[in-house]
């Protein structure tokens, strides 16, 4: 293959292209979504949804307190935290042997847990409950504890670690937690409740909007998004171009090779077309019928064809008959100018 590396290096520059193209993408509506999205936190809150078509804001942004329906959780490694989510994760930290060869840190997670109680967001004047915040696209938890417990391995772990390619370092355990009284800011579609006539519920939009539980204010998270697209349109723009200028190179060397095989394949010919036209006027003409080639019966026999030894062709009518001797069928292994005196 001619152009192995550069098609290497565009599949791997073509795929780092797709993967951040379609961050920009999500980013980039994200963006849309949310920064015409408005901030309800007045008081009239139960009046602006009834106002609505079926008693309902498609998107909207509303910022309090969390506070639990009934009992909230209780943090397992800090007693004195109490929460409305709750995540624990075991991920087990390894070494393990790539197809490439060489090994890499790699996580893997082991189990992954969530607790959630009903909640809602409070301010002075509403209250408003949330419904599957697990749903949601961006969910911010806190870290309540993080523990790494590193494992020393034996002489046979080393030896099964590099029988089956994987090493194992540790095990980290993380909780995290939506706090209770926590100040948090969420992004969904907010409406009536059915089952209750006298709370408002949040929850993830039908029409397909983002539904986001951050502890960011509003004007942050459009900030940190559309940071984010910033910087995946400029990883977009160097990949793209990165990508054009190899396709570019490719091409040029592409057709410059063709061009050189062009200019090579009218030298052989013109230089093929002399050397006939050469022997042509340096030929005997006077020829006695077993002279003559038997494809042509024009030039003098000048080729003998081995193994069969036949001299039944000129030189010119050699160029193409490869296969098998004209006069005995026999296959040809090899040409020879003949010298008949
Ligand atoms: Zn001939
Ligand atoms: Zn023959």
């Amino acid at each position: 293959m001619d152009f192995l590396g550069e098609i290497l290096t565009f599949g791997i520059d073509s795929v780092i292209f797709a993967i951040c193209l379609k961050q920009y993408i999500y980013y980039r509506n994200a963006v849309k979504a949310i920064q015409n999205v408005e901030l309800y936190d007045g008081p009239d809150l139960d009046n602006v949804v009834n106002n609505n078509i079926n008693n309902k804001i498609h998107h909207v942004a509303v910022r309090g307190l969390v506070k639990p329906l009934g009992e909230p959780l209780q943090s397992i490694n800090k007693k004195h935290v109490l929460g409305v989510i709750q995540k624990l994760s075991i991920k087990e930290h390894v070494i393990a042997r790539t197809s490439a060869g060489f090994w890499s840190d790699q996580t893997r997670t082991m189990q992954k847990i969530f607790n959630v109680i009903p909640f809602v967001l409070k301010k002075d004047s509403f209250s408003v409950e949330v419904i599957d915040p697990l749903s949601a696209d961006i969910l911010d938890l806190d870290v309540i504890s993080d523990h790494y417990e590193p494992i020393v391995p034996t002489v046979l772990d080393h030896v099964w670690g590099f029988l089956t390619g994987v090493r194992q370092r540790g095990v980290q355990t993380t909780e995290k937690m939506l706090r209770v009284d926590s100040i948090i800011t969420i992004i969904g579609e907010l409406s009536k409740s059915e089952t209750k006539s006298d709370m408002l519920t949040l929850q993830s939009p039908l029409n397909g909007s983002p539904f986001y539980i951050t502890s960011m204010s509003l004007p942050t998270l459009i900030r940190k998004l559309d940071d984010h697209r910033k910087i995946y349109r400029v990883i977009c723009i160097i990949c793209g171009t990165i990508g054009l200028l190899i396709g570019g190179t490719v091409m040029r060397r592409y057709w410059k090779d063709k061009e050189q095989k062009r200019i090579a394949e009218e030298l052989r010919r013109t230089l093929e077309i002399s050397r006939r036209q050469r022997r042509q006027r340096v030929r005997d003409t006077d020829l006695r019928t077993d002279q003559i080639c038997v494809i042509c019966n024009t030039n003098a026999r000048e080729i003998i064809l081995l193994p069969c030894g036949h001299v039944c062709i000129c030189e010119d009518c050699s160029d193409s008959i490869n296969n098998n001797c004209p006069i005995c069928r026999t296959p040809i292994m090899q040409k020879a100018a003949a010298y008949i005196i």
